[in-house]
């Protein structure tokens, strides 16, 4: 691992002051008149504040939400809904820069990774873009006796609450903002308290390409206050969560009050499989990066690396090959890999973690230290690995979401699988194998929405990803997606 701290490049003027909330296309404090710091995680320093929003505001937003959506929004077009996500797309694509530096400022994932996120932003908004047609009247044929003419109509459920984690607000906000502008629905949406800043300026182009007043919303502050009066709400009508499965269950109990429809996209304990004739060339860069990509914090990472037991000595000693390479440090300097974690209690979590790793007999084989120096005052942590895991220790039970790997040895492809399998999650795997029988075996076998095959973590807007059992449901991207935006309603005409 080696070090980055030094980086020249101008800040966005959108970063620093005060920022207040999107309701109905004004830019609004927050009733109470609080607001929260806004943490920079790779110096630890203060660099604004967001609105602390609570009931009120959340209040004022859903009405907002409403209006629009009962009003002129509701008789565009479809091409219109087409054209202005087109228009979004241009006006996105033209700043992407500054959202880039934004998102590095705000929670640390560094320039590599948010500039990279270019092309992806303009893949899902040309997504949505040709899923405008979705919300259609289909004169279907029925099989009654008599003369009816049966039509079956999709409809725009109406008002989605969207609930975000600070992982990666850039790509979160698509799954709310997407098929809400390709359906015709408007949105309410709560960014992660630790990381509003990209989704506010987004909100901002988003008006400047002519999104009306209402359609999209935007208030930012504490799950427990905006975040839970936005989920109980009576005039929410969907709510788009993504976060862990705890705050996903007092989701479930809030949206209980009007019976909302739910869609849960939660964590992971994902399980990577190296088999012993994988390309290790390819399987170890790629099984690493699937853990330490965005410093750990993604919800699929492959943090269970199955690795099968003839190969193990020369997986490991491949890893810390590999581990030394990577580059850590200010998200800022163009060739960092990793940034740091999001917060000081981000920090002190993963921190537990590696101390009981240890104490539960796991061989901490890389890494497993705060960086110090000139990133002192950030929240970094060096890339971590723990070999000779055992499947039932707490680290490779728990969610760390930090950069903390779990080498598991396994024997044969069933015990791989048995131990694959046992979790309590169901969001993604992993296969690395030349041998095309194991490969369809281990990726049918795997109990997760997701597998990937000598790669992990490629995503197709088109095809989209969900999870199962504690990871959730509901699936992002895809038609599928589109159609939980929906409401169908059946309409019977007696011609007679
Ligand atoms: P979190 O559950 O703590 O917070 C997520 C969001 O919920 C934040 O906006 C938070 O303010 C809000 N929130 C908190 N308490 C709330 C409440 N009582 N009512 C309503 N909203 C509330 O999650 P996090 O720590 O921000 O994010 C990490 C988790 O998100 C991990 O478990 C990760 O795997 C998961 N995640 C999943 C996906 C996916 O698509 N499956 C993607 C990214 C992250």
């Amino acid at each position: 691992m080696t070090v980055r701290e030094t980086f020249d490049i101008a800040l966005p003027a959108f970063v620093g002051g005060a920022k207040k909330h999107l309701i109905g296309g004004q830019w609004v404090d927050s009733q109470s008149g609080e607001r929260i710091e806004v943490i920079n995680p790779a110096t630890g320093e203060a660099i604004g504040q967001i609105a602390r929003g609570t009931v009120a505001d959340v209040d004022s937003a859903v009405a907002a939400a409403r209006r629009a959506f009962e009003g002129e929004w509701s008789r565009w077009t479809p091409h219109q809904r087409r054209k202005l996500l087109l228009k979004v797309h241009d006006v996105l694509l033209d700043n992407f820069g500054e959202l880039a530096v934004i998102e590095t400022l705000d929670m640390g994932a560094p320039l590599l990774r948010t500039r990279g996120l270019k092309e992806w932003t303009s893949q899902v908004l040309q997504f949505y873009a040709s899923q405008t047609n979705a919300a259609t009247i289909e004169s279907a044929p029925n099989s009654l006796p008599g003369n009816f003419m049966t039509l079956k109509h999709r409809a725009p459920v109406g008002v989605v609450g969207g609930i975000i984690p600070w992982n990666g607000p850039l790509i979160g906000q698509w799954w709310i903002f997407g098929p809400a502008l390709a359906t015709g629905c408007t949105a309410v949406v709560k960014p992660a308290e630790d990381a509003s800043l990209s989704i506010l300026r987004t909100a901002e182009l988003m008006l400047e390409a002519g999104v009306p007043e209402g359609v999209i919303n935007v208030v930012t502050g504490y799950g427990r206050e905006a975040g839970q009066a936005l989920a109980e709400h009576g005039d929410v009508d969907r709510i788009a969560f993504t976060g862990s499965y705890q705050t996903a269950q007092s989701v479930i109990r809030a949206s209980a009050g009007n019976i909302k429809r739910l869609q849960l996209e939660l964590g992971g304990k994902s399980p990577d499989i190296v088999f012993a004739d994988a390309d290790l060339d390819k399987a170890v860069p790629g099984a690493a990066m699937g853990v330490y990509t965005n410093s750990g914090q993604v919800c699929v990472a492959g943090t269970r690396i199955f690795v099968q037991r003839a190969i193990q000595d020369e997986f490991v000693e491949r890893m810390k090959a590999f581990t030394s390479t990577i580059r850590v440090g200010n998200g800022l300097a163009p060739d960092t890999q990793l940034g740091p974690l999001i917060s000081q209690r981000q920090l002190d979590r993963v921190m537990h973690y590696i101390d009981l790793g240890g104490q539960e007999g796991a061989r901490l084989s890389g890494g497993g230290k705060r960086l110090g120096g000139k990133l002192a005052s950030g929240f970094f942590v060096e890339p971590t690995f723990f070999d000779d895991v055992s499947n039932d220790m707490t680290i490779a039970r728990e969610e760390i979401f930090g950069p903390v790997a779990s080498i598991i040895p396994f024997d044969d492809i069933e015990d791989a699988l048995r131990l694959a399998n046992d979790t309590a999650y169901g969001l993604a795997g992993g296969v690395w194998t030349q041998n095309l029988s194991t490969a369809h075996k281990a990726s049918r076998a795997i109990k997760a929405g997701t597998v990937w095959v000598n790669c992990y973590g490629v995503l197709d807007p088109a095809i989209g990803f969900g999870g199962t059992r504690m990871s959730g449901y509901g699936w992002k991207g895809s038609r599928e997606h589109v159609e939980g935006f929906l409401s169908p309603k059946a309409v019977y005409i007696n011609l007679d």
